[in-house]
């Protein structure tokens, strides 16, 4: 055993070796030494364990390689959505368009006018990209654009509500992924939660007879991840707002998703769009900018001056202030709603959910005909099943869509998906591993036929 430790290279071997080196490219030397110090620490291992190994430093060289590579790949990368969900929290969320990605990089690598009026010469406002625009869209008189929706849900509620109480469904007490919970919310920003009806039946008298003098506000929530179905009657927005001015308090809807286009248009049964809760007459309405909006990271809080001003000034809008790169994606995202046809076309979200049938078909037969070109080793079908929307987005409506369903050990396949360079994720259903491809996009078909030719092979090899 000594003597084969003793035989083991030194780092300095391979530190200096061109082909490393030129794989290293300009990035720091320490993840070269990195990759050579922890396979020579593993092959120490495997000596001491009395394994069997190679000390050939030509083969050597290679696993220093393939561990290189692995360290020069930023953890966070680009994977293959093939789940047909097009908005998947997981996954990213919403896609944008390589037009506003070009205008994004423009922007970013170098100076722009951020906070700086230069009419005037001196300091200006960050949201005034996105207030034109945004009001243009809705006809709402005042904006504010924070972080994220669960931020706005917080802000919201402790600028019109701390110390008062919030009558809310019993209904909508809804919890969405990442522990966002109203009632916690709710707790965080000092409002009282006052919840009224019952989980299936709640009836405009409800919030009527709990209002007191202390009623800060009516909050209405999306119940975006789930559905009641069966005997059920909730308020409309409508209903609340006329109670709201009934006793002059102000209403504020949390729409979740939060649409400027009608659902319908593809296919789905009708939510409210933004407008459509706006016309309703709501004080405030908040929802995200990266669901059905298709634009980047924000929560989106439209309404009535008068209120838009109170939230506008508290510390945590500064606090949870939005970036440069997030005001400029939804600003070039926003634009093209101004034509709905346009927004279709050049909105990637509502590109993917508004895909042609035929369209998705054909990509699902071209990966076919690529697969057997290639001698793909095992039985590949197209089957028609239906998608996802995503994003807290319409819970319980499907898109029809084709898949590939691929006749492997499901489970073997999928873990072997996703140890791809380009990882791909796919879905399991009925016991088969099926990749829908709505969100597939055609650039990535051939990643994908080699992807799945690899991990066929490896499997068939087991
Ligand atoms: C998604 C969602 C949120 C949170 O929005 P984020 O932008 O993800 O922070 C809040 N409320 C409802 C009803 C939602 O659907």
């Amino acid at each position: 055993m000594k003597e084969l430790l003793k035989r083991i290279p030194k780092v300095d071997v391979f530190l200096n070796d061109e082909d490393l080196l030129s794989e290293l490219g300009n990035k720091p030397r320490y993840l070269l030494r990195k990759a050579i110090r922890d396979v020579l620490d593993e092959v120490r291992e495997d000596i001491r364990n009395g394994k069997k190994i190679d000390l050939n430093p030509e083969f050597l060289k290679e696993e220093i390689k393939k561990k290189l590579k692995k360290l020069l790949k930023p953890k966070l990368h680009k994977v293959i959505n093939a789940t047909g969900v097009v908005l998947h929290t997981n996954l990213g969320r919403a896609v944008i368009s390589e037009e506003v990605a070009e205008y994004l990089k423009e922007l970013i690598t170098g100076y722009s006018n951020l906070e700086y009026d230069l009419q005037k010469g001196k300091r200006g406002l960050r949201y005034r990209n996105l207030e034109w625009i945004l009001k243009e869209l809705t006809g709402a008189e005042d904006v504010c654009v924070v972080n994220n929706n669960a931020g706005a849900v917080l802000l919201v509620l402790s600028a019109l509500a701390r110390g008062k109480e919030v009558i809310v469904s019993r209904g909508e007490l809804i919890e969405i992924g990442g522990s966002f919970r109203i009632p916690d919310v709710m707790q965080q920003s000092g409002a009282i939660l006052k919840e009224v009806g019952t989980t299936n039946k709640t009836h405009l008298k409800d919030y009527e007879n709990a209002i007191s003098e202390n009623t800060g506000l009516l909050l209405k929530v999306h119940t975006s991840n789930y559905k009641i179905m069966g005997f059920t009657a909730s308020v409309s927005t409508e209903e609340l707002v006329e109670l709201g001015e009934k006793y002059g308090i102000p209403v504020y809807e949390d729409l979740g998703s939060g649409s400027f286009i009608d659902v319908r248009k593809i296919g789905l049964s009708y939510e409210p769009t933004v407008q459509d809760v706006l016309k309703a007459g709501v004080d405030v309405v908040s929802f995200s900018g990266d669901k059905l909006l298709g634009g980047a990271q924000a929560g989106i809080i439209l309404g009535k001056r008068k209120y838009l001003e109170i939230i506008k000034k508290h510390p945590l809008n500064r606090a949870l202030r939005i970036d440069k790169m997030t005001l400029t994606v939804l600003e070039n995202t926003l634009v093209y709603y101004l034509d709905e046809k346009l927004a279709f076309e050049k909105v990637p979200t509502w590109k993917l959910l508004s895909q042609p049938q035929e369209e998705i078909k054909k990509k699902a037969e071209e990966l076919i005909q690529l697969l057997k070109s290639k001698g793909f080793p095992a039985k590949v079908s197209l089957i028609q099943d239906t998608s996802e929307v995503g994003g807290g987005a319409l819970p319980t409506q499907q898109l029809p869509t084709w898949c590939i369903a691929v006749h492997l050990p499901p489970e073997k396949l999928d873990k072997e998906m996703r140890k791809q360079e380009t990882p791909v994720i796919g879905r399991i259903k009925n016991n088969l591993y099926l990749l829908d491809m709505r969100t597939v996009f055609n650039s990535e078909l051939s990643i994908l036929a080699e992807s799945l030719i690899k991990a066929a092979n490896k499997i068939k090899k087991a």
